[in-house]
C-alpha cells in the first residue's frame, strides 16, 4: 500500500481474470497502420510481465487518437504486435471493446494469456466525457455500458495509466467502484517520483515552464510557489509571453494576437497576480527570436519590431537559465522555449536541453513535445526521470487530487468482488 492505494504486491491476481488499463497512445502512421514511437508502450511492460508470469489472465484497455488531437481515433491493433514483440509472448487482439465478441474472448482467457481490447474510446460514454463539460460522478460512470459490461467478468482492476491519471473517465474511474483494484508500476514509479518532487525536493529546485498549452501552468506556478516547493521558475515559450504581457511589455501584437486566439488571454490576469506575488522568483526572458525569410533574428525586449512574431527565447535569455540549471539541485520542466520543431526558433530549446543533459542536478521531464525534444536532442539517458504523463503531471503539481488517484483509493478499499446489480439494472455477462 502507497499512498492510499494498493500496489501489485497487495494483490493476488494469480487465476485471476484481470483488467488492466494502460496508456498506449503514440502517434500512428495512417498510410501504414504502423506506430511511430513505442516509448509508452515499452514503460507499461515491467507490469505486463509481472501480472502475466504470476499467472493472471490478463486484460488490457487503452485509448489511441488518430490524426485529429481529441477529435477521432484509431485501433489499438498495431500495439498488439507491438506488445507480443517486447513480451515475448502473443498478444491476443480483438476488434470489439466490451460487446458479445470481447466477453467471450475474455472468458476463454487461461492464465497467463494476454487480451487487448480495442479502443475504450470508441465507446459513446468513454468519449463524451472527454474535454468535455459533461461530468459523470464516479459512481455514474460504474452504471456506464462498458463498466456493467466488463465488470462482472472481471475479479480485479489495474491502473497503469499514468498518463491518464487526470481523466475522469469510465475504464479509468468507473472500475474501482466495483472491483478490488490497485495501481501497477509504472504508476507507481511516476506516482513516487512526482509525490519525491513535491515533498522535499533538493534545492535550489528550479522549474523550466514552456510550451504552448499553457493552462494549467499558471495554476502549477502558483502552487508550487506558495507552497515554497519552486526557488525559480524559469519561463519561456508562451508562459514567458503571457507573463510579460502581464508585466506590460510589448511582445508584439502577432504574439498577442496569437495567446488570445489560443484562448489564453485570460491567463494574464493569472500573471498579474502571480508577479504581484512572486516577481523575484518568476524569471522572464530578455531576448526574443524571430524567422525572418527563413532565418533566425533576436530582437531585444523592448525593441520587437511591429509586425514580428516571436517564437523563442533569444541567446541572453538561454544563458542565463543554462547558469541557472546548472546551478540547481532539482529541475523540473514542461514544454520547449519556442518552435524547436523549426531550425530557426530552436536554439533557446537547444540550450536548455544542453544544460540539462550536463547539470548535476536531479532532472525530471514531463509532456510530450518536451519527451520529443528529449530525444531530437538525444538527452534521453542524461534525463534522471522523464514521466510519461504530460497533462496528468501538470494537473498533480497543481495540487489538485487526480480523479483516477481518487478512484483507485477508493477501489483499493474494496476487499471482495461485489454483487453487480447497479443501481436496479441487472447486470448479466
Ligand atoms: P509539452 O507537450 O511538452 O507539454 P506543449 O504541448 O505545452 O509542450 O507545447 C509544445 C509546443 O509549443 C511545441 O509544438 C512548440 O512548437 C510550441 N511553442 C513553444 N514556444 C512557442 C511560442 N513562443 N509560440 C508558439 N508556439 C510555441
Ligand atoms: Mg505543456
Amino acid at each position: 500500500m502507497r499512498f492510499g492505494i494498493n500496489t501489485l504486491d497487495d494483490v493476488a491476481v494469480t487465476d485471476k481474470t484481470v483488467l488492466c488499463r494502460i496508456d498506449i497512445n503514440q502517434p500512428v502512421d495512417r498510410k501504414t497502420g504502423t506506430l511511430k514511437d513505442t516509448t509508452r508502450i515499452e514503460a507499461c511492460i515491467p507490469t505486463l510481465k509481472e501480472l502475466t508470469n504470476k499467472g493472471a489472465k490478463l486484460v488490457l484497455l487503452a485509448h489511441q487518437g488518430s490524426d485529429i488531437e481529441y477529435k477521432n481515433f484509431y485501433t489499438t491493433e498495431p500495439h498488439a504486435a507491438v506488445l507480443s514483440r517486447l513480451l515475448g509472448k502473443a498478444v491476443g487482439f480483438i476488434d470489439d471493446v466490451c460487446g458479445p465478441a470481447a466477453r467471450e474472448a475474455i472468458k476463454a482467457l487461461k492464465s497467463g494469456d494476454i487480451l487487448l481490447l480495442d479502443n475504450v474510446r470508441f465507446v459513446s460514454e468513454e468519449q463524451t466525457l472527454f474535454e468535455t463539460t459533461l461530468l459523470l460522478s464516479h459512481e455514474e460512470q460504474a452504471k456506464t455500458l462498458l463498466v456493467r459490461k466488463l465488470a462482472p467478468l472481471a475479479d480485479l482492476y489495474i491502473c497503469d495509466a499514468f498518463a491518464a491519471a487526470h481523466r475522469d473517465q469510465p475504464s479509468l474511474c468507473g472500475f474501482e467502484q466495483l472491483l478490488p483494484s490497485a495501481m501497477g508500476r509504472l504508476f507507481e514509479e511516476e506516482f513516487c517520483v512526482i509525490s519525491g518532487l513535491m515533498e522535499k525536493p533538493e534545492r535550489p529546485c528550479v522549474f523550466v515552464l514552456g510550451g504552448a498549452k499553457i493552462s494549467d501552468a499558471f495554476l502549477m506556478m502558483s502552487t508550487v510557489l506558495r507552497g515554497g516547493i519552486a526557488d525559480t521558475v524559469l519561463t519561456g515559450g508562451l508562459v514567458g509571453e503571457v507573463l510579460l504581457w502581464a508585466d506590460g511589455k510589448d511582445i508584439g501584437e502577432p504574439a498577442r494576437a496569437f495567446i488570445t486566439k489560443e484562448g489564453y488571454g485570460s491567463l494574464v490576469e493569472n500573471g498579474k497576480e502571480l508577479l504581484s506575488k512572486y516577481r523575484d522568483k518568476i524569471v522572464r526572458p530578455v531576448d526574443f527570436a524571430a524567422k525572418v525569410d527563413g532565418a533566425r533574428v533576436e530582437y531585444q525586449l523592448g525593441k520587437i519590431p511591429a509586425g514580428a512574431l516571436v517564437l523563442d527565447i533569444g541567446t541572453a535569455t538561454a544563458t542565463a537559465y543554462q547558469n541557472s540549471i546548472r546551478g540547481a539541485k532539482t529541475v523540473f520542466v514542461n514544454g520547449p522555449m519556442g518552435v524547436f520543431e523549426e531550425a530557426p526558433t530552436e536554439q533557446g530549446t537547444t540550450m536548455i536541453w544542453d544544460a540539462l543533459g550536463d547539470t548535476a542536478a536531479y532532472t525530471v521531464i514531463g509532456g510530450g513535445d518536451s519527451i520529443t525534444a528529449t530525444r531530437k536532442y538525444g538527452k534521453t539517458r542524461d534525463i534522471s526521470y522523464i514521466c510519461t504523463g504530460g497533462g496528468a503531471l501538470i494537473r498533480f503539481l497543481t495540487g489538485e487530487e487526480l480523479p483516477v488517484v481518487k478512484a483507485l483509493r477508493h477501489g483499493s478499499a474494496i476487499k471482495q468482488k461485489g454483487n453487480y446489480s447497479v443501481d436496479h439494472v441487472r447486470v448479466t455477462a
